[in-house]
This record gives structure tokens, sequence and C-alpha cells, in this order.
């Protein structure tokens, strides 16, 4: 999926992977048309993405009725009956779309899921770096899933918890937030932002955050992603438009993608680095 950005005072556009924002967006999108429908048919196209899509996955889940749509840090989880869950990835570049099985299929279309014999979920990746995968076992156990940190939007992700796990840390804080072992869902654009929310430097060492600077770092992430769903909601009603992507939505941005600009709170120019080969914008003034 594309995430268009959009600001308001530069025409900046940028198409990134999917974050956890995108994924969540594309749960919401697609669950009040599937939820409690039947699967009558599954036709992969590509059976060579990230993984290769088990040839075994149709029979797994055929006559199946979808139970839950959820979601695990960037995975979709479609839960039937008896534990059977299909794990999606949408990679660099994968989208969903919900359209009838009559739409002709483009190139990048890979997987459609044919529910009640009328509705398609159709996982379109141009890049092929999603997955489609099929499990029986516990989702929480999942070796894919098992060893992931808490969703940034529950409780369990708090000050406490991220100053306890920042402890003798060297990396950087930019670092140890998009670590996925630390809490899912804090990518590259969503680093930089909620960094600079926070007035953190994102070059310092995670190590050597107070109680406080958590405190703040929390509510920041947690302040960034909740407004990028509800930037996503907006589009929602677009989820099943047969031309262009679903899921585009515009967002503003305080720092990503604006160096040289002016700092929103103090004016000085916007610093860009690169850390772990991502780029990194922040205010050298406002963030320490
Ligand atoms: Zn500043």
């Amino acid at each position: 999926m594309n995430l268009l950005i959009a600001s308001s005072h530069s025409s900046h556009t940028y198409s990134v992977m999917p974050e956890l924002p995108e994924v969540e967006t594309s749960r919401r999108g697609i669950e009040p048309h599937i939820l409690n429908k039947t699967i009558s048919d599954v036709i992969i196209r590509q059976h060579q993405l990230r993984w290769p899509i088990p040839k075994s996955l149709p029979n797994k889940i055929l006559t199946l009725k979808l139970k839950r749509v959820t979601r695990r840090g960037k995975y979709l989880l479609l839960g039937f009956v008896d534990n059977n869950t299909v794990i999606i990835h949408l990679g660099m570049s994968g989208s969903l779309k919900i359209c009838t099985p009559s739409t002709p299929a483009g190139k990048h279309d890979h997987v459609d899921f044919i529910f009640n014999h009328k509705i398609v979920l159709r996982l379109t990746d141009p890049r092929k770096f999603g997955c489609v995968l099929w499990t029986n076992q516990t989702i929480e156990q999942h070796k894919l899933l098992s060893k992931l940190g808490p969703e940034p939007l529950t409780d369990d992700f708090n000050a406490n918890y991220l100053y306890a796990q920042s402890r003798k840390r060297n990396c950087s804080v930019k670092a140890f937030i998009m670590n996925s072992h630390i809490v899912v869902g804090v990518g590259n654009i969503y680093a930089s932002e909620s960094l600079f929310l926070s007035g953190i430097n994102p070059v310092r060492k995670a190590g050597s955050l107070s109680i406080l600077r958590c405190e703040k770092l929390v509510a920041a992430i947690k302040q960034i992603l909740i407004a990028a769903i509800e930037h996503g909601g907006t589009t929602l009603r677009d989820f099943t438009r047969e031309n262009g992507q679903p899921g585009y939505f515009a967002q503003q941005l305080h720092v990503y993608g604006r160096a040289h600009e002016a700092c929103p709170n103090c004016g000085k120019a916007i610093k860009q680095i690169s850390q772990l080969n991502r780029s990194t914008f922040y205010c050298t003034a406002c963030q320490k």
C-alpha cells in the first residue's frame, strides 16, 4: 500500500511501505465486508512472495466461516474456526481491496479470497515482499508473532515498561523504538515524528532516557499512531473503489521529509541524518 503524505506548505509526496496505521486501516476497511462470511474459493496466481504461499492453503480454509479479522504488529490475521488462521503481511508494497469475482485481476493481484461466491478480498503486491501463510497453532505462539513486543496502543506499552527495557541499552533511542521486540509498529516516519513531539534527540542513547522522557515518548508514539489511524479512517469509504489504491491518506508531518525547512516549533532548519541506513529528521534545538 502506498501512503501518500501531503504537507501543507510543500509538495513532497512519499511512497513508503505499509506501517501499523495502514495495516490497521486495511483491517478496519475489509472487516465489514468479509466478517462471518464463508470462503468459497481461493485463487493464488503467484505463490512466490517473501515466503511461498502454502499449496495446501485453499483446502485448509475452504468452506470455513471467517470469525475474526485482527492485527498483531503489521500482521493481519484472518481467524477461522478451530484456530485456523491466515497470516497476511503487506511487505513493502502490498495492499488489500474488496472487489467482485468479475473484477479483472491485474499483473500484481496475486491472491483472491472469495467469500460467499461474490465478495473478493484481493491482495496486490508489486514487489512481492508480503506473505500469506496458514497456521492452526495458537496464533500468539506462531514464530512470526511470539517474540513481538507489546502493541503501542495498549496499556502494556507504558513509561515504566519502556524505561525498564531501555536500561543499559547503547543503541540510539530511534533504533530502540523501531525494534519490534521492544514495541511493534513504530516505523521510520513515526519514529522521527514521535521523537520530535517528545523533544528527544534521535541519536541519544536509549539507556540515557529518564522516566520522564519515557513518559513523553510513550505519549507521543500513541498520539502519532492514533492520528495516523484516524487519517486513514477518513479514506475507508474508498476501500472498494475500482481504480487506484485503497487506503491512500495524507498526514501532517512535523519533521519527516522536511530537511532544511523551518522547525514548526522554533524556526531552525530541520536536520537530516542517516541512522541504520534510514533517514532521520530532527531539530537540533528542540530535541536534546
Ligand atoms: Zn526546533
